[in-house]
Parts: structure tokens; C-alpha cells; sequence
């Protein structure tokens, strides 16, 4: 066996040891699975054995199933559920043996990893800050396919196991033994194998408790079965799923109606009423495009896939910060938290002050909410020096700039950097409107420039948008990117041009928003539409979050807008001037922000706009992802992006496009590329040139034929 061990001590304990060759971690696939379950059957058939212990030859477990293998699976729906049952079936017999199998969970064990360990009599885990156990699979658009959901509901009960597994919560050592989900925690001194034999020891025959007759699901009230209050409370959990997902994700709907179904049966066809809608699931095309966006394309740019070749990773030890507004502050509380120093300089001690007391906050929610101690929380806050003079930054070497969005100051403050810094130092600006091209003029040292564009709240948002100007260095490229991965975030490399790519985009979404409303289509319609299709804020909240003066001075500055935008230009500035609403700071948007109360529509706008009837809910809905989807090809079409992939990327981390098409350009395939062709010649024939596709695009889609244009 090439990937599992196998092997007996003198007093009859077999173990089976996870350690997948030419792997850092341990997954599963047809192949470690098969010989897995072979080593399982020898030991269960094998007389000279009294107990088994699953273990890691690894750090880790098991971290959970191959999501490559996953997503080209290409055998038919019955080959996959035959594959699912034959582990069900085996785990089955390891349960219905009375020899004790325990599991030692000496690090993660997620996904498959922790379905093993459930199928075990008994689990011990090591008490470590990093290790953590979880069915994880719904974050990628799955869900537990091995006996997790029917296990977890015989040990959790169903309320928590909807939360646990549709969160994909990961649980310390300490909740999971709170949890009885383990039965026995260790430290990691301890030899989790000697625990693990003494416990078999002492119980030489053992049963699950499912395969009690007298058995009874936790929380049911009658037993296995749906009297009165379970059914009720699996409508009420699909209602707020709903609300969540707007039907959008197949993979929760699944894994409620698993745990609804499968609660009302012995466990045996319980596991196959999972594995049906396991394989269900699989075979959506919106389970293929969160594993591809999620785990290949983010997780390949989380990477550093992008960094130019040919240059050695780029070490950063102090950096320092200008501006400790908003974004400034954030900025310098990720790079702490990465351990680097930072000299989070302001105009004044007390602004610089101000900005490292965010970072004091945001360790403080975090102490509250057990997730910090006051160790963790000053050691990461040692690293921020706050400053007000420009000598601090003399041996930093990196610079971030986050000063107000003005061209004259931002290029004042590249002069009297430039004056103290080392030559080699990379200077980078957050600006999120002014070409990194044009802020490079005021350098000495243009190659050594570039942007990095971060988004609000820094501290959540995980993409950075590297923006490359005209005489910007590959080598400044590469030691960018490395500073983004350094500080966990996902770069992608974007071309200057105005808006970059996410805020260019985001701005069709708002315009057709913003449109629509003048047509006549309710406020909330247009917001509720927005959420339906899977975008997390409506196109006018965002207009009010981001400011339509603010809007409207951009415009101003942009020498090539189209008819449709001078005229949306026009309904901006009456907004503005005549209508005084301005956005969510002033207290009055689309919005109305009374204090102290939460933000509702303003009522007036039906008098302004008066209302149309007979909209249709999915033109609405289509309009405003077609927007965005054939601006993104434009930025691609044009160099601003150069792969379609991280168009993707940026639009799910960057804008919140619904992960469940693929992402803005994948999207295309999602609805089919002849539909989205034909359904944009319509909304252009409607609209207007702006839904008009370019001619490539057009020739892309008709070279693809059946195949994926993106
Ligand atoms: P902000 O107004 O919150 O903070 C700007 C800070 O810069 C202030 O604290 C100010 O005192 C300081 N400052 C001014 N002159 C300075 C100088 N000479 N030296 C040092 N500090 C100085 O602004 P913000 O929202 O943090 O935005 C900062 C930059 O980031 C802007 O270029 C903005 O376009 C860009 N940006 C903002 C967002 C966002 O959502 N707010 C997102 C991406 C990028």
C-alpha cells in the first residue's frame, strides 16, 4: 500500500496509518480510500486483532476528501453513489464488529477526515490552538457525503447540526469534547496512541449507540420519527436557509432535506438517503463552480500563482503606513498581525493614535468573544509604532500610501518619502480612482511604484487588486505580490486604467441600479432583486455607502463617458443638487438614515420616479449581472486583466458576485453562452448599446460551441 500503513503490536492492536505519499496533508480520493478500507477489513477479519486505531503518520489527520478529484469526476450519478455506499458499507462493518476502533485525532481532521473518526467508537484529540475538527464541506459547495450529516444528527441532534455543518464550523478540542463529539482530549505532549490503547483495553467489545434499538435521534420528541414540533422546525430551518441563500445553493437545500429525510429512518437507509443527495449535489453545476472558484482559482491566487518568475521571495520586515484613516489603519493592523512592524504615520501623534486604536478594538471584540487573549492581542499590537514624523519611515522597506484621494497630496507625500527612504524600497498607493501611471510621475523611481488597491474593512475583505503602471517593474511586481500573501490576502494582478477592474465594474451595477429606478422599478425591487440573484447589498445601498457626490466628481473626471452615462450623470446631479441625497454619511441616500434607527427606502422617490407596472423580476436581475459581466470582458478584452480567471476572482472577493455562477465571467457558461447571447441582444435591442457584446466575445462564444467559453 502506497499511502495508507499498516501493522500490529504484540498485544493485538492494529494500526491504520493515514500518511498519503508526496503530500504535506492527508486526503481522500478513490485511491487512499480503497486502500483505507482494505486495511480495515484486514484487521476487522484478522482473529489476532482486538482493537484498531486510525491515525496520522502526519501533523494533521486527515484534512478532508481531494477536491480536484471532485471536480473532474466524470463517471455517471449511479458509479458515484455505488462508490459512496461501498464506504458507507465498510464503515458500516467497522461499527457492527465489536472490536473498538478509536480514532486519534493528533491535528485537523475536516471533511472525510472527520466522518472516519465519527464511524469510530471513540475519538481523542489533541488540545492544540491549531487543531480544530469540522465537517467543512459546505464552504465549497458540498456537503458531508460519508455518514457525516447522519452521524452528526445522532450525536448533535438536528439544530445544531444544521448550524455545524451548514456554517462548516470548526471546532477546538475543547468545544468538540463539550460537544461529546470527541470523548477525550489530550495535550500534545501526551502519546495519543498509548491513550488511544489503553481505552481499547479497558473496552474490548463495543456498539454504537444508533444500533441500540431503544436509540432516539437527541431533540426528537418521539424517538426517530416526525411527531409533532420536528417538522415544524425543519420548515422554520429551510425558511431561514432560504432567506440566506434565496435558493441559490443547492448543496444547504440538500443537506437539510439529508438530515430531515434521514431522520426518520435507522441509520442503514439513512446513509443511502445521504449518499443520493450527496451525489445530487455533486453533479450541479453550482457545486462545480464554488469548488473551482473557491479552491482552484482563489486558492491558486492565494498562492502567489501570479508572481512574475524568476524572482526570489521577497522578505519584509518593517513596513510603514501613510494615513491612519479608515483604510491606513487596517492596512497596518493586517501587516501587524503578520507579524511585520509598522510605522503608522498621520499628520498628527494623535491621528496616528487614533488609527492604531482601531486595531486596539478590533482585539478587543475579539478578547471578549474568546477568540483572543491579552497576550495575543499586545504582541500583535507591539508591532504598531504610531507616528507624525517622516524620519520614522528611514529603514522601512515597503510603503503603503492611504492619505486622502487627492493627486497634489499623494504626490507631496512621494516627494518627502522618497527623501528618507533606501532606493530600493517598493512605494505603493491604496488610491482607488487616480492611475498609478500618473502618481508614478512624482516618483524618482517610477519602476520601484505601484498600487495596491485593499478594500473596506480591510480586516475582512481578503482580495488586493495590484495594480501594475506603465513603467512599473517585474520585480516590484513579484515583491508586491509577496507582501500580499504574506499578510494572507489574494492578490490579483490588474493593469492601470481608471477604476482598476472591481471599482470600474461595481460602477455597472450601480448605474443599472440607479437606471432602473428612473424607469420606474420600486427601490426595493431593484434591492430585493439584487439579493435574490446572490449579490450581498443592493446597487443603491452601495451608491449611498460609496457616496453619489463622490460618484459624480469621478464622472467629472472621466474624458470618455458614453450617452448612457452623461445621462446618468444628469439624474445624479439632480439627486445631488436638487434632491440634496447624497449618500449614507449626510444621512440621506437612497436611503434615509434616521439616528439611532435602521435605514430604510425614502418614501418620496415614487413621486419623483413614479412607478411602472409590470416589471419582470428576472430582466431586473439580468440586467444588473449583464452589466458587470460584459464590462469585466471589456477590462479583459482591453489588458486591464489578463486572465478571465482573475476577473472571477476579483468580482467573488471584491464585489460579492455570487460564487455559485463561477464568478463575472464564468457566469457565461453558468446561464449557458448561446442564452446569454441571445438574452443580451435583447436587452441591447431594449436598452442600448452598453448591453451590446464586443465583436470577440461574440466569436469566442460561437468557437466554444458546446464547450466553455471561459
Ligand atoms: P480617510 O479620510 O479615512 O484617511 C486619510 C488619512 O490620511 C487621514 O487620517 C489623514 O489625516 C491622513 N493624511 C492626510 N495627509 C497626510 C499626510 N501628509 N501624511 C500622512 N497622513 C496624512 O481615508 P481612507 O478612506 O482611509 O482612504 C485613504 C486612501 O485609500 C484614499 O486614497 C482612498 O481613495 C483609498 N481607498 C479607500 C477605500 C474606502 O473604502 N474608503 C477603499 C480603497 C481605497
Amino acid at each position: 500500500m502506497q499511502h495508507i500503513k499498516y501493522s500490529i503490536d504484540t498485544d493485538g492492536i492494529a494500526f491504520i496509518t493515514w500518511d498519503v505519499a508526496n503530500s504535506p496533508v492527508n486526503f481522500m480520493n478513490e485511491q487512499t480510500m480503497s486502500e483505507f478500507l482494505t486495511a480495515v477489513d484486514k484487521a476487522l477479519v484478522d482473529n489476532t486483532v482486538k482493537g484498531i486505531i486510525i491515525n496520522s503518520a502526519k501533523r494533521d489527520f486527515i484534512a478532508g476528501g481531494d477536491l480536484k478529484w471532485f471536480l473532474n469526476y466524470d463517471q455517471s450519478k449511479e458509479d458515484c453513489f455505488e462508490l459512496l455506499m461501498k464506504t458507507n458499507r465498510a464503515m458500516r462493518q467497522m461499527e457492527l464488529s465489536s472490536k473498538p476502533v478509536v480514532a486519534a485525532l493528533s491535528g485537523l481532521a475536516l471533511g472525510g477526515g472527520l466522518e472516519i473518526a465519527l464511524a469510530c467508537n471513540y475519538r481523542i484529540m489533541t488540545d492544540h490552538p491549531a487543531n480544530k475538527i469540522g465537517l467543512v464541506e459546505c464552504s465549497v459547495g458540498l456537503f458531508p457525503g460519508s455518514g457525516g450529516t447522519q452521524r452528526f444528527l445522532r450525536m448533535l441532534g438536528p439544530q445544531k447540526a444544521i448550524e455545524y455543518i451548514t456554517q462548516s464550523r470548526k471546532l477546538s478540542a475543547a468545544q468538540a469534547l463539550k460537544d461529546k463529539l470527541v470523548n477525550q482530549i489530550c495535550s500534545p505532549e501526551d502519546d495519543i496512541n498509548a491513550l488511544a490503547k489503553a481505552w481499547i483495553l479497558q473496552n474490548p467489545e463495543v456498539k454504537q449507540p444508533w444500533d441500540d434499538k431503544r436509540f432516539v435521534v437527541p431533540g426528537t420528541p418521539n424517538g426517530i420519527g416526525q411527531k409533532s414540533g420536528y417538522t415544524e422546525f425543519y420548515s422554520v430551518s429551510n425558511a431561514m436557509a432560504y432567506k440566506t441563500t434565496h435558493g441559490n445553493m443547492p448543496h444547504i437545500k440538500n443537506v437539510l432535506s439529508a438530515l430531515y429525510h434521514g431522520s426518520s429512518t435507522g441509520i442503514d437507509n439513512a446513509l443511502e438517503v445521504e449518499a443520493r443527495y450527496f451525489v445530487d449535489t455533486l453533479f450541479t453545476k453550482e457545486t462545480k463552480n464554488i469548488i473551482r472558484a473557491s479552491f482552484i482559482f482563489i486558492g491558486d491566487a492565494a498562492k502567489g500563482k501570479a508572481k512574475p518568475k524568476g524572482f526570489e521571495q521577497a522578505s519584509f520586515k518593517k513596513i510603514g503606513v501613510l494615513g491612519a484613516g479608515m483604510m491606513g489603519a487596517g492596512i497596518a493592523y493586517e501587516s501587524a498581525k503578520s507579524g511585520l512592524d509598522v510605522v503608522l504615520k498621520d499628520v498628527s501623534l494623535e491621528g496616528a493614535e487614533r488609527g492604531k486604536g482601531y486595531a486596539e478594538s478590533i482585539e478587543k471584540q475579539k478578547i471578549e468573544k474568546g477568540r483572543s487573549t491579552h497576550e495575543k492581542a499586545s504582541a500583535i499590537l507591539d508591532h504598531i509604532l504610531p507616528s507624525d514624523s517622516v524620519d520614522d519611515l528611514k529603514d522601512c522597506d515597503l510603503i503603503i500610501e492611504a492619505v486622502f484621494e487627492n493627486e497634489a497630496l499623494k504626490n507631496r507625500v512621494t516627494k518627502e518619502t522618497e527623501a528618507v527612504i533606501k532606493p530600493e524600497v517598493i512605494y505603493a498607493s491604496n488610491t482607488s480612482t487616480i492611475p498609478i501611471s500618473t502618481l508614478a510621475k512624482a516618483s524618482s523611481r517610477p519602476d520601484k511604484f505601484i498600487g495596491l488597491h485593499f478594500f473596506s474593512p480591510v480586516d475582512r475583505m481578503p482580495l488586493v487588486e495590484v495594480i501594475v503602471g506603465k513603467e512599473t517593474s517585474d520585480e516590484t511586481l513579484a515583491a508586491a505580490i509577496d507582501y500580499v500573501i504574506k499578510i494572507r490576502k489574494v492578490p490579483i494582478v490588474v493593469n492601470d486604467g481608471r477604476g482598476f477592474f472591481t471599482s470600474r465594474v461595481f460602477g455597472k451595477f450601480v448605474n443599472e441600479g440607479i437606471t432602473m429606478l428612473t424607469e420606474g422599478i420600486p427601490p426595493a425591487v431593484i434591492e430585493n432583486v439584487a439579493k435574490k440573484i446572490g449579490m450581498p447589498v443592493g446597487p443603491l445601498a452601495i451608491a449611498d455607502e460609496v457616496n453619489l457626490k463622490l460618484m459624480l466628481d469621478i464622472m467629472a473626471e472621466d474624458p470618455n463617458l458614453t450617452d448612457f452615462e452623461k445621462e446618468l450623470q444628469e439624474t445624479a446631479s439632480t439627486i445631488v443638487h436638487t434632491h440634496k441625497r447624497l449618500g449614507k454619511k449626510e444621512g440621506k441616500g437612497f436611503y434615509d438614515y434616521p439616528k439611532g434607527g435602521k435605514k430604510h427606502l425614502w418614501k418620496e422617490w415614487s413621486t419623483i420616479y413614479p412607478t411602472i407596472e409590470g416589471y419582470d423580476e428576472e430582466e431586473i436581475g439580468r440586467r444588473m449581472l449583464f452589466a458587470m459581466v460584459i464590462d469585466s470582458y471589456k477590462c479583459l478584452e482591453s489588458g486591464v486583466l489578463k486572465e478571465a480567471k482573475d476577473a472571477d476572482i476579483g468580482s467573488i472577493l471584491g464585489l460579492g458576485f455570487p460564487i455559485h455562477t463561477g464568478g463575472v465571467m464564468s457566469y457565461i457558461d453558468y446561464i449557458g453562452a448561446q442564452e446569454f447571447k441571445d438574452y443580451a441582444a435583447g436587452l441591447a435591442k431594449k436598452y442600448g448599446e452598453r448591453f451590446q457584446l464586443p465583436q470577440s466575445l461574440l466569436e469566442r462564444i460561437d468557437k466554444a460551441g458546446s464547450n466553455r467559453v471561459f
